[in-house]
């Protein structure tokens, strides 16, 4: 059982039944050819009606809108039933006040959501989730992904559980321990010469027919709407916060976190949007510099230590300028060592232990905060996307 009503572009607005077609919109992609942000992405729409009635329906069996269990709420904007979900639990990640970094910055509140503590360490989990499920319900036993690592290990993880076969496209320089989680699982594993943008159309090359599913991220709408479920439990867990600070490569996290609150906007469950701060590293700034000029341009060279945003030219960038636009955000760009840096202090003084894109969530509130950019009132999360255990390569550690 789903409330799933139909597919629509985000660059044309035309819409389409479910099954009736799997990934881009036909019409913005006919000439689609990797290289350029993908156009035609699709956002999945619910009767939103239909969920309200029953939204007030679980608000009288509960006592409240504060005691509905969050399972209810996912189940209500899940594109897939959890019947179908492989058995390997994932999200429900913990919320809890950074109070010692907030201390030291002379903030309000502020929350880290700690997604690193998935099943195979990063927030990709919950989309590769989704896209199992959908492979059970379509009876697919093959999903394909291109990947700098993280889609990868949880694709690999998930399928596993669910006795799938996942099939990866890698570029050669992914962080060692991320092969290794993607070996392990025993996933196939195809080394691409080159960078994430030609694992991605290697991936694409693959996904020909039926038979396989392709998790490349956007390109399939249900990884929006996987990723989409941090955001529903950030609302479970605290309700609307001011901002939320996030890590942008492809920008699907971003889209994604931003639709979670969206769609409960839609429901009228709440009344405003949290407004987001999407963090580049300044070598893979695609996204920003999108957002700043309205032209779209790839990045010239993207080389961070932050691997998992380091990304040319970002799937999901017209979705992620647009969400920016609609929830009143700001993208900015922080450097290598302002990362490391950041990676030392949630480490030292929150107990975080985060990969360097999602310490960039840290690094990049300090510049919002010393530009003015965001009040020292405001109720901020930040969201660790990743777990520092998934790059130890990539620690400079600092002596104190
Ligand atoms: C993939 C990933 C990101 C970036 O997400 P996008 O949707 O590509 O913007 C950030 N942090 C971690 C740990 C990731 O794995
Ligand atoms: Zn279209």
């Amino acid at each position: 059982m789903s409330y799933l009503s139909l597919f629509r572009c985000i660059s044309c607005g035309r819409e389409y039944a479910r099954d009736e077609i799997r990934y881009l919109c036909p019409e913005c992609s006919r000439d689609y050819k990797p290289g350029i942000p993908l156009p035609g992405v699709l956002e999945v729409l619910y009767d939103y009606d239909k969920i309200r009635q029953i939204w007030e329906n679980l608000k009288a069996i509960y006592g409240g809108a504060d005691h509905i269990p969050l399972t209810e709420l996912l189940r209500l904007f899940s594109p897939v039933s959890s019947l179908h979900f492989p058995p390997l639990p994932v999200g429900n990640t913990p919320l809890f006040k950074a109070a010692s970094l907030a201390g030291k910055y002379g903030l309000g509140q502020l929350w880290i959501k700690y997604d690193g503590l998935n099943p195979s360490g990063s927030l990709k989990d919950r989309a590769s989730q989704l896209m199992v499920a959908e492979a059970r319900r379509l009876g697919i036993s093959r999903i394909v992904c291109a990947s700098t690592g993280n889609a990868a290990c949880s694709l690999a993880a998930q399928c596993a559980a669910a006795g799938l076969k996942a099939v990866i496209f890698a570029p050669e320089f992914a962080p060692p321990a991320k092969l290794t989680q993607i070996m392990i699982h025993k996933a196939e594993l195809n080394k691409v010469k080159g960078t994430y943008d030609d694992a991605f159309a290697a991936a694409l090359a693959y996904t020909d027919g039926d038979e396989v599913l392709n998790r490349n991220t956007a390109y399939h709408p249900y990884t929006i709407e996987g990723k989409k479920t941090a955001g529903l439990e950030i609302f479970h867990q605290l309700g609307v916060p001011d901002w939320i600070v996030l890590p942008t490569g492809d920008g699907v996290i971003l889209s994604a976190i931003h639709k979670a609150f969206l769609d409960l906007k839609r429901t009228g469950i709440i009344n405003t949007l949290p407004r987001i701060l999407s963090v580049q590293a300044e070598s893979s700034d695609a996204i920003t510099s999108y957002w700043e000029s309205g032209v779209y341009r790839d990045a010239a060279q993207p080389a961070t230590l932050a691997d998992s945003i380091s990304v040319k030219t970002p799937s999901n960038a017209h979705w992620a300028v647009l969400a920016l636009k609609e929830s009143g955000g700001i993208s900015l760009r922080v450097t290598d060592r302002e990362i490391s840096r950041s990676q030392n202090e949630l480490a030292s003084e929150a107990g975080v232990f985060a990969e360097p894109s999602s310490s960039a969530t840290l690094a990049g509130l300090k510049k919002a905060l010393a530009q003015n950019m965001i009040p020292s009132d405001a109720q901020i999360v930040l969201l660790i996307t990743g777990h520092g255990l998934k790059d130890i390569g990539a620690v400079k550690l600092e002596h104190s």
